[in-house]
């Protein structure tokens, strides 16, 4: 066993951490200790990649000892119970300086407890948001941590090695203290929900009402990665509609059951957001529309009934303008335009809560590649915030308020065509309805004002006069 020569360890060798240990252990400069729970999964790391040159430990003790200090670990088990097992016996090893990452997809909530309790033993805790799935992990992932910035110092360089690079830097950098790298990678999720909802309403229009084969959707969303939708999204979905069905021959996508999953992030984004007072609206359609789709039996009552006697005759072809597939994708911009503000609000609005100090440009800078929603688009954040680093909407900034200006007659014509067709497009309508509430002189919020104050004494403010008031509803005059 070698001693105290490693300047990082993982631990937690499933997919993950294997992909992440080989990814430091390729890059100049780093010696990687490696350990998992159950040592088979050890042994397979160094039968299949043991050239890569890890110092592999069979028991905890082993992998600490063979830590340099500060020793440096990096935690890729399964969120929740595991994470909170193997960070027990680290800490009850490592000494004051010491640093704990967490590279799992924990709750930001779970990561500032966490880093809290540990603080108390002198232990530095980074909470690090990975995203890029498997791909990323092996070959440049784009990499959040939060945590003290003394943790930063010396993992800093170790993630630079690791991470993807964009127009010539890596996509890292010290998002905030605490759990604030598990926060952004939650919104980040978040849009990408929202994204993929956008994208699958696009889709779904093209071909319910455009008419378009799968096989000319293919060369509609290629083309449209030549634009300003450029996107990795965007890509894989050409990718995706062009797969055949081995079995069927038919295109894969008609093959595959239509009821999407999530598996917790959107849910947790969308409900902090709610906490927060912050109406992310696309990803909040998005992870409820997975959530309609889930509901099989509920869809079958409802189809069957809108074909009964109950309901006159499904709506009919609809008269589409010539521009229809550019107008999808003019409004399909405009409502990504708005998720990704949408995003953006609740970021700030978590770091004020929270604390945090994030640095909005330097954010957007690391989603430009390495993970799933990197894209050209983020470029245009980069350049918004470095224009105005307090914007009080993504829609206020010059090109993006041009954008939607450009593309919003297609957008609204889109709108009301998806709905007079009865194809749902929840992502698309309700950024829609988010613009308009926010450009109204006037919003109806008045009334439900008055109706509070109606049956629960509420008050209101007046639009001519400060302080409170409240009226007697019953009373004459
Ligand atoms: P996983 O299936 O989530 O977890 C399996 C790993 O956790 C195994 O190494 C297992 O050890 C270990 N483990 C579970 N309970 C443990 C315990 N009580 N004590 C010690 N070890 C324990 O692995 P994964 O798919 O590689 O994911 C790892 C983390 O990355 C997760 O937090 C996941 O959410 C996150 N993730 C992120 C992305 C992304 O795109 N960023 C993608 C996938 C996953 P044994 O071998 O001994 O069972």
């Amino acid at each position: 066993q070698q001693t105290g020569q490693a300047n990082i360890g993982v631990v937690g060798l499933a997919v993950m951490g294997s992909n992440l240990a080989r990814n430091l252990a390729s890059r100049e400069g780093n010696t990687v200790a490696v350990y998992n729970r159950t040592y088979a999964r050890t042994e397979e790391l160094l039968r299949e990649h043991g050239d890569a040159g890890f110092l592999a430990a069979e028991t905890v003790d082993d992998f600490v000892a063979s830590l340099a200090k500060p020793r440096t670990a990096i935690i890729m088990v399964q969120a929740g119970a595991g994470t909170d097992a193997v960070i027990e016996q680290l800490a009850a090893r490592f000494e004051p300086g010491d640093i704990i990452v967490d590279g799992g997809n924990a709750n930001f909530h779970d990561t500032i407890r966490r880093e809290r309790d540990l603080r108390e033993l002198g232990l530095n805790f980074v909470g690090t948001g990975i995203s890029g799935g498997e791909e990323g992990a092996l070959h440049g992932p784009s990499i959040m941590p939060g945590g003290s910035v003394e943790a930063w110092e010396t993992l800093g360089p170790i993630l630079k090695s690791i991470a993807a690079v964009a127009e010539g830097e890596p996509c890292v950098t010290h998002i905030g203290t605490d759990g604030a790298g598990h926060f952004v990678k939650m919104v980040h999720n978040g849009i990408e929900y929202a994204d993929m909802q956008l994208i699958a309403e696009a889709y779904d229009l093209l071909r319910r009402v455009g008419g378009f084969s799968v096989e000319q959707l293919v060369t509609i969303f290629q083309q449209w990665n030549s634009g300003d939708l450029e996107s990795y999204l965007i890509e894989i979905t050409a990718e995706v509609l062009g797969k055949t069905d081995q079995k069927t021959g038919k295109p894969l996508v008609d093959v595959i059951l239509d009821q999407a999953g999530s598996k917790g992030t959107g849910v947790w984004t969308v409900q902090n957001a709610v906490g927060l007072g912050i109406p992310v609206s696309g990803i909040g359609e998005a992870v409820f529309a997975r959530a309609v789709s889930s509901k099989p039996e509920q869809r079958a009552a409802v189809r069957s009934t809108v074909h009964s006697a109950t309901f006159g005759p499904r709506p009919t072809e609809q008269a589409m303008p010539d521009s229809f597939v550019d107008d999808v994708r003019a409004a399909l911009y405009a409502s990504k335009v708005i998720a990704y503000a949408q995003g953006f609000d609740l970021i700030v609005a978590g770091a004020k809560e929270f604390g945090w100090d994030i640095d909005l440009g330097a954010l957007a800078k690391i989603w430009r590649a390495g993970c799933i929603i990197r894209a050209r688009f983020l470029n245009r954040i980069v350049d918004a915030y470095a224009h105005q680093p307090d914007l009080p909407t993504l829609l206020v900034d010059p090109y993006f308020a041009e954008a939607v200006a450009q593309g919003e007659a297609a957008w609204r014509r889109i709108v009301g065509i998806a709905a007079a067709s009865a194809v749902p497009a929840p992502g698309f309508s309700s950024a829609l309805a988010y613009f308009d509430s926010l450009a109204s002189d006037r919003l109806p919020a008045a009334l439900i004002q008055g109706q509070r104050d109606f049956f629960g004494a509420h008050t209101y403010k007046r639009v001519d006069q400060d302080g409170t008031f409240h009226t007697r509803w019953s009373e004459d005059g």
